[in-house]
């Protein structure tokens, strides 16, 4: 099964709508209308709207950083599905690791929102991942399995192949470390054995699993030439364009 890479931009809690616009047009200079590659921006809420009229006519697709699991009602500050749809959002992260640290998410509670993310035509992007103990206590595939499982329960099978999930080991969130090829690959083939016995072998090869963590135009060759790794969910390295082309150019020569 080929698997088109896809390199997703996650820019947290950083760029204004004003500064945004530059980094889009110099991305969509560049990859606006190649598809070899899929690729992803997820600026923060206050400029989806105005990074959505900036991609319109190409083929960089939209995606935000998190949502609420429910359609409406009052949840002050929330965001929901539709909300995201209405500006034309392809994609949504869910679970990443500073949302489980830092605001109480638990794969419980991110189950809802996958849910309520694919029954409205949003692309999950669920991010699954080991801490430093937990890989030192020799933990990592029986952490992320269980964030799969758990993540995805009651997931439709119909719409296995709209799913992806990032593997983002936490210690090498936004610290420069980064797992290596092997570890990577490790992992993500251990994440299709688990997507194999939830939905069936076929099904499972379709699922994207990317990797993130400091992934960066130097590593990511060696990276994405891993069998089970799909493309990457990229932090830091997504805030300029030298270097988020980078990573898409590694991306673009791998594939072809
Ligand atoms: C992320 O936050 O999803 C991420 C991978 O960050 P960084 O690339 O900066 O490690």
């Amino acid at each position: 099964m080929s698997r088109k890479y896809l390199i997703a931009g996650n820019w947290k809690m950083n760029k204004t709508a004003t500064e945004a616009v530059d980094l889009v047009h110099e991305i969509n200079a560049s990859v606006g209308s190649q598809n070899s590659v899929q690729v992803c921006v997820c600026p923060p809420f206050t400029s989806l709207a105005k990074v959505s009229e900036l991609i319109e006519q190409t083929e960089v697709f939209l995606g935000a950083q998190n949502m609420n699991a429910e359609a409406s009602g009052a949840f002050t500050g929330e965001v929901s599905a539709e909300m995201l749809r209405d500006l034309y959002v392809s994609f949504v992260i869910l679970g990443h690791s500073e949302r489980r640290q830092l605001y109480g998410e638990t794969n419980e509670s991110i189950n809802r929102k996958v849910l309520a993310a694919i029954h409205n035509n949003l692309k999950p992007i669920y991010c699954i991942g080991e801490t430093l103990e937990e890989r030192e206590a020799g933990q990592t595939l029986e952490v992320v399995r269980s964030q799969v499982r758990q993540g995805l329960a009651d997931y439709p099978a119909s719409s296995v192949e709209h799913l992806i999930l990032a593997y983002e080991p936490v210690w090498a969130i936004g610290t420069g470390k980064t797992a290596t090829d092997e570890m990577a690959q490790e992992v993500h083939a251990d994440i299709r054995v688990v997507l194999s016995e939830m939905f069936g072998e076929s099904a499972a090869s379709t699922v994207r699993i990317l990797y993130g963590g400091s992934m960066k135009p130097e590593n990511a060759a060696g990276l994405l030439a891993q069998p089970d790794v799909d493309g990457g969910l990229i932090g830091g390295a997504s805030l300029t364009s030298r270097a988020f082309l980078g990573i898409i150019e590694a991306a673009t020569t791998a594939s072809s």
